[in-house]
């Protein structure tokens, strides 16, 4: 979303820009890569319960296919935008390059609050977007998933019309499936884990031990939820974790000094990620306002939300103690704010670093569909550990010996594999 007055296209573009003249990139390769290869905007018309039908405005924005098929989730948000879905997409590609996976940046949105649709109106709006993209996507073309407030229902609705249309079977055109229709083990886990390896082995290069530790959440979607669970699992302590209610139409901070029970917040929460504010007040959490889990006294500041959430406004409520931001949101912090995390020295581990489990574990979901063999979830899971340890220990080396920000050394990495991949092909 576009937020206050950051354009999260601008801000990806900015970030880009630096890079690309660090890597001294010619012209034509940095005018190709700044902007989407393919944008297509549409209109999705739904039958409502009540007989009415409903036009909703959707997106799908494919960045860059150099390396591999776009991939990259649907959103369904009211607050969707065309310059959302085109930076979301463009982190996408970085994000594939980063971790190393044959594959490209896509990302799509339909502006549309599902808290306000029935299911069998969401089901009909999931086909409907396939209808209008049928002959733009497919395991080869471009592959979706699941991201913001969309789930794998939504994507089994999107695969069963896609294979209507085509008339067999193509499990590798969209991933985030239920387990059992063509999912992958651990896919669930896999972003919110993900995050935590590459915390866990930051702080194992720091001699930190992690059970020191504590952490304060923003969200309490998918990818917070299991980022909270292996943290806590792993032995630190959660503060605080705020989330959105849809009711008050705010958002609140649960602060429990002692440590939040994660397992017990996620029995209280709806699948959106609100947690119930009566319940968890009578389980004893202090109910604050939505902004205050950016100020509390916690080593590890965890954005798990949506874009545009660290700014230089926000930045100074920010504690001294804090001394670490890991990135598990797309975007969350805006490139005028780096500098000030620099300058505190907060290291920052960046979103599509932290948050390529998601997107490691859709290739693995793929790489089974193709095989029609899957993995139990143990593996999977090393799979993706050694995956993202392995991307890390890349960007970290980097940022060490030539004494980088590691969101700068993340994108040197990621972007001279998409140049190389541009140039290799003849592109340029
Ligand atoms: N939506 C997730 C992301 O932003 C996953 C994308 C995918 O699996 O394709 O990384």
């Amino acid at each position: 979303m576009a937020t206050e007055n950051y354009n999260p296209f601008e801000n990806a573009q900015a970030q880009f820009d630096k890079v690309a003249d660090v890597l001294q990139l010619d012209s034509s390769l940095k005018a190709l890569l700044r902007e989407p290869m393919k944008e297509i905007h549409f209109t999705i018309p739904v039958k409502m319960d009540d007989g009415t039908t409903r036009i909703f405005k959707a997106f799908r924005i494919k960045h860059n296919d150099a390396r591999g098929p776009a991939k990259g989730g649907i959103r369904f948000h009211p607050h969707e935008t065309a310059d959302t879905v085109r930076a979301l997409s463009m982190w996408m590609t970085w994000k594939c390059a980063v971790i190393d996976i044959p594959l490209g940046g896509g990302k799509g949105g339909v502006i549309c609050d599902p808290h306000n649709l029935s299911v069998t109106e969401q089901e009909r709006l999931c086909r409907g977007y396939i209808r209008q993209l049928y002959t733009q996507l497919g395991p080869n073309l471009d592959v979706p998933a699941p991201d913001v407030m969309t789930n794998g229902q939504h994507m089994l609705w999107m695969l069963d019309e896609y294979e209507t249309i085509a008339g067999g079977r193509y499990p590798g055109m969209i991933t985030g499936k239920p387990v059992g229709m063509g999912g992958s083990l651990g896919r669930t886990e896999a972003t919110g884990f993900g995050v935590m390896y590459v915390l866990k082995d930051f702080l194992r290069e720091k001699n930190i031990p992690v059970e020191s530790t504590t952490a304060s959440i923003q969200g309490f979607g998918n990818v917070a939820e299991y980022a909270a669970r292996k943290y806590t699992q792993l032995g630190g302590r959660i503060i605080a974790v705020s989330c959105w209610n849809q009711t008050d139409a705010k958002s609140y901070t649960f602060k429990k000094e002692s440590g939040c029970d994660i397992e017990q917040l996620v029995k209280i929460k709806d699948s959106f990620g609100s947690i119930d504010k009566e319940k968890a007040v009578a389980m004893g959490y202090e109910l604050l306002p939505g902004d205050e889990w950016i100020k509390q006294d916690v080593d590890i500041l965890i954005p798990a939300a949506l874009e545009n959430q660290i700014t230089p406004k926000v930045f100074p409520y920010i504690s001294s103690k804090v001394k670490i931001i890991c990135e598990a949101a797309n975007g969350p912090t805006t490139p005028d704010c780096d500098a000030l995390i620099k300058e505190r020295g907060i290291t920052l581990l960046p979103d599509f670093l932290c948050n390529a489990g998601g997107v490691t574990c859709s290739y693995f979901e793929q790489v089974q569909c193709n095989m029609n063999y899957f993995w139990d979830k143990s593996e999977v899971l090393e799979k993706l550990e050694y995956a993202m340890t392995k991307a890390f220990r890349d960007v970290y080396r980097l940022s060490v010996e030539k004494n980088l920000y590691m969101r700068d050394a993340a994108y040197i990495i990621a972007v001279n594999r998409v140049a190389n991949a541009v140039k290799l092909r003849g592109w340029i």
